[in-house]
């Protein structure tokens, strides 16, 4: 099946970076969100980040300005209509998932495909709520999207193969790398990646260092290129916990716990760079530890 028009649900930091690559590669793209700000937000860093590619080379100003005549936006998901594959990439939270593939099944062409980006939750169990589980795959890009070239490929139980051979296709032509994933919590990156920013979380609650030190242990020791803390900001705090959640009731193994620290970060409402405060504090011009 050809995929031309793509829908995206959610206009968050992943969704805009969807949206971004996918109309870069010559597809119409309809971003849907409820909220009209965070499509107007989306927008601007779209056009903000096409531009930076655009300053270095990457991309030419004439490809730029077709990108961002092939985006439009909406709050109404009836304009998904028409779309041959919705990638549903809103909150990490099962329920406004479930609500959000409720309403859409009904909402599209019979034989569309429906992709998600969830970095944990199971595609087997998203897939059951659909009216059509074969035409159902995990689709699981990397932050930032543009940047990032794996895109991890998740086969529900009931994923027809036709279905997982065009969403490989289509990865291939939005210039990633996809790499096959089984349907365990969290895939292969976050199974391993989120476990390691929750114990860098514990190791801050515990006081063996401090935001700085462990980030710059990490970065120079194991050479990552940003500390673990650093990224948790960057990923998102309740993304990060809310993997810890589906990694912790999902597995069954206490090993997974989310560390308290981290529960009340969320709590507070301190969600890293998106909410200007996390482990850092990003109000000023250079982010500032916060502990
Ligand atoms: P985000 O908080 O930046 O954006 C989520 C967006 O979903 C918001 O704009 C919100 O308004 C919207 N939304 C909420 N309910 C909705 C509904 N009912 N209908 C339409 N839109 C709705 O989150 P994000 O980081 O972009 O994450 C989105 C998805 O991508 C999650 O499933 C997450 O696990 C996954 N993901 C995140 C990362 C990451 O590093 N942040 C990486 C890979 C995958």
């Amino acid at each position: 099946m050809a995929i031309e028009k793509i829908g995206i649900v959610g206009a968050g930091q992943m969704g805009s970076g969807i949206a971004h690559v996918a109309a870069l590669a010559g597809h119409d793209v309809i971003l849907q969100d409820v909220r009209k700000e965070a499509l107007e937000k989306s927008l601007a860093l779209i056009d903000r980040n096409l531009s930076r590619q655009v300053a270095k080379g990457a991309v030419a100003e004439a490809a730029k300005q077709s990108a961002i005549a092939r985006i439009s936006t909406a709050t109404d998901m009836k304009t998904l209509a028409d779309c041959d594959l919705v990638i549903e990439s809103a909150t990490e939270n099962e329920a406004i998932k479930r609500e959000i593939l409720k309403a859409l099944c009904p909402v599209l062409k019979a034989d569309a495909l429906i992709a998600t980006n969830t970095s944990s939750i199971s595609i087997t169990r998203l897939a059951a709520i659909t009216d059509r589980p074969g035409k159902f795959i995990g689709m699981h890009f990397m932050n930032p999207v543009p940047l990032m070239e794996l895109v991890e490929l998740i086969r529900g139980l009931a994923t027809e193969e036709a279905t997982y051979q065009t969403i490989h296709a289509l990865a291939l032509k939005l210039g990633k790398k996809p790499a096959a994933a089984e349907d365990f919590p969290a895939f292969i990156v976050n199974r391993i990646l989120l476990p390691m920013i929750n114990e860098a979380v514990y190791t801050l609650y515990e006081g063996v260092g401090n935001v700085e030190s462990i980030d710059t242990a990490m970065r120079l020791g194991a050479n990552h290129p940003m500390g673990p803390l650093e990224l948790a900001d960057f990923i998102g705090l309740d993304t990060c916990l809310a993997v810890m959640q589906v990694l912790y009731e999902g597995l069954a193994d206490s090993k997974y716990r989310p560390c308290p620290l981290l529960v009340k970060y969320v709590e507070a409402g301190w969600l890293g760079r998106k909410t200007k405060r996390g482990f850092y504090d990003y109000s000023g011009e250079k982010p500032r530890p916060t502990r």
